[in-house]
């Protein structure tokens, strides 16, 4: 039944998995880079019909126009850090979820284009011209909440997007060595290595999650110096960030994006557990707070009992 809004499509659509709950948890170099490897298989040759943008503001660039994409074949969809770049006959779609945004694929959207409802998460929609099935599949970028990131470019090259011509180099990448990682964190000083893993310029794609969970799997304190690591610490640093990574976008691959981020969750050591037990060795997952975001790890593992001063913490309990 064309036009019929069925809700949201996902491959094991079945009373044992209902859809996810949000987690609120950003999606970083693993989720986004099995986002890529999903949409690689749905999108790669077919066309997009059209593409109905609902939030004006997410679209960070006029030139080329939004229709420029339409009846375009989809030729890839790749990942820059923890950007999505579907490239549409050389006209590139790049998506960056930022903290609340995310994809959501639908088996048949309706036929009238989407229009901008304030209480509708939905910011743009790709529509999938496919002359072999009857109704119209499509591509759902959302966000949710108030804190407007979500990002949206139409460019000729992914370079002309600012965020990624200055990213650093891929962690999984092979050109990323353990003299890479040497150079980056020398070059860092005295910088915290927690702050220094997550900036995107330096390394791409590691956000405040995998941060925690590379530094715990180290067993290293997230307040290290950079430049402090000796051989040892930099070989233990070095492979526990690609372990890391590389385990979680194995253990992402083949899953549809509405069952992402519950893997995440489930699979994560320290961040987000505040108060749980360390599944190394129990003793309890600590906090840190900042202004505007956190960091968890495990004081037995990872900086040799001696919990970290939080100033929020300790002033609460004066
Ligand atoms: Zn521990």
């Amino acid at each position: 039944m064309r036009g019929r809004v069925r809700g949201w499509a996902m491959r094991h659509c079945d009373a044992q998995h209902p859809p996810l709950p949000r987690l609120g948890s950003v999606p970083e170099l693993p989720e986004v880079e099995a986002l890529a490897q999903d949409l690689r298989r749905r999108l790669v040759g077919r066309a997009i019909s059209r593409v109905d943008l609902t939030a004006f503001s997410a679209l960070k660039t006029f030139d080329p126009p939004l229709q420029a994409l339409h009846g375009t074949l989809v030729d890839d969809v790749t990942r820059h850090g923890k950007f999505l770049d579907i490239d549409a006959s050389g006209v590139h779609l790049v998506i960056h979820l930022a903290r609340a945004g995310w994809i959501r694929w639908r088996d048949e959207v309706p036929d009238l284009p989407a229009r901008p409802n304030p209480k509708n998460p939905l910011a743009a929609r790709v529509v999938i011209d496919d002359p072999d099935l009857e109704a119209q599949p499509g591509l759902d970028i959302t966000e949710a909440g108030t804190k407007k990131g979500l990002a949206i470019y139409v460019v000729r090259d992914p370079q002309e997007v600012e965020g990624i011509a200055r990213l650093g180099p891929d962690p999984l990448s092979d050109d990323f060595t353990i003299d890479v990682l040497r150079q980056i964190l020398e070059a860092e000083g005295r910088k915290q290595v927690k702050g220094v893993m997550r900036m995107q310029s330096i390394i791409a794609g590691i956000g405040n999650a995998y941060s925690d969970e590379i530094l715990h799997a180290a067993r290293m304190s997230p307040f290290k110096p950079a430049n402090s690591l000796d051989a040892t610490e930099l070989q233990t640093l070095y492979d526990a960030v690609r372990r890391t990574l590389g385990d979680a976008v194995q253990r992402s691959a083949g899953l549809a994006a509405s069952e992402l981020k519950g893997e995440k969750k489930s699979n994560l050591a320290v961040h987000g557990r505040t108060g749980q037990a360390c599944p190394v060795c129990g003793d309890i997952v600590r906090e840190v707070s900042f202004a505007d975001s956190s960091l968890q790890y495990c004081a037995t593992c990872q900086t040799g009992g001696k919990p970290l001063a939080d100033r929020r913490m300790s002033r609460l309990l004066k």
